[in-house]
């Protein structure tokens, strides 16, 4: 089910002015409110609650955007992230053709649950870029690690991207003995070699820093037991994963 607003608005959780991991270049970042998924390592839990998050009138985060276009230059632009912004891809629509209309790159970081006529218009039409999630290779990794079922999902919505020849990112986290084992990294480059529009994928190392946050909602935080990526770790999956992919980076 979709996110209901207010026509013209987006419901947001915060906004990141400078922001430099989130896409190229120097971005705005509209972290959206509201997420179907409940990853065991969100680092923004009090951004999953569809209830929370602030209305935005759209024309007001354009107006904020341009006024940030000079810092942008060639490469930065407009991500939204979240939670998931897909929930809200019907406004979405109207915010990414106003700052298309400005001459504004714009950037999707999404989970890819969400493919609906809205969707596929923002990603064929409107969206520069898309950088996705790939959560894990089993479907029960997957059900552990997100709380929901059908890890295809994710994957049908990376054979739309890639029908539409438009750029896409993956990025996938790598958490010690769930998601780093080799046999999971040689998984995910082997499905996706073939795929023309993957410029790189983007390996986001494990760390603990929304556990705060996880405490403050009284959840339990259930990954306490695991511990931060070694360098060889994180060496290794590199080197996995250059055999598929153009380019890997650690972020
Ligand atoms: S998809 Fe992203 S925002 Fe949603 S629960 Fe997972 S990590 Fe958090």
């Amino acid at each position: 089910m979709p996110i209901k607003t207010a026509e013209n608005t987006l419901k947001v959780h915060s906004i990141e002015s400078y922001g430099t991991h989130d896409g190229p270049g120097i971005r705005m970042v509209v972290f959206l409110q509201g997420c179907k998924l409940k990853c065991l390592y969100c680092h923004n839990p009090d951004s999953i609650d569809t209830h929370g998050g602030e209305e935005h009138a759209i024309e007001d985060l354009v107006r904020r955007a341009v006024n940030m276009k000079s810092y942008f230059g060639i490469k930065g632009g407009v991500t939204v992230s979240g939670g998931e912004p897909l929930l809200q891809s019907k406004e979405l629509i109207h915010f990414f053709k106003r700052l298309k209309e400005e001459g504004i790159h714009t950037n999707i970081d999404t989970n890819g649950r969400v493919l609906n006529h809205f969707t596929e218009e923002l990603l064929d039409d409107y969206a520069d870029l898309v950088m996705l999630d790939i959560k894990h290779m089993t479907e029960d990794g997957y059900q552990y690690l997100t709380g929901a079922k059908n890890k295809n999902t994710t994957f049908t919505f990376a054979k739309h991207r890639e029908a539409s020849g438009k750029k896409m990112w993956l990025r996938y986290v790598l958490i010690p003995g769930i998601t780093n084992k080799p046999e999971l990294l040689h998984a995910m480059g082997n499905y996706f070699k073939e795929y023309k529009t993957i410029e790189k994928i983007e390996l986001q190392p494990y760390h603990k820093l929304g556990v705060h946050k996880w405490d403050a909602l009284g959840w339990e935080y259930k990954l306490n037991h695991i511990k931060e990526n070694t360098d060889d770790e994180l060496k290794e999956a590199e080197s996995i994963l250059k055999a598929y992919f153009k380019e890997v980076k650690i972020n």
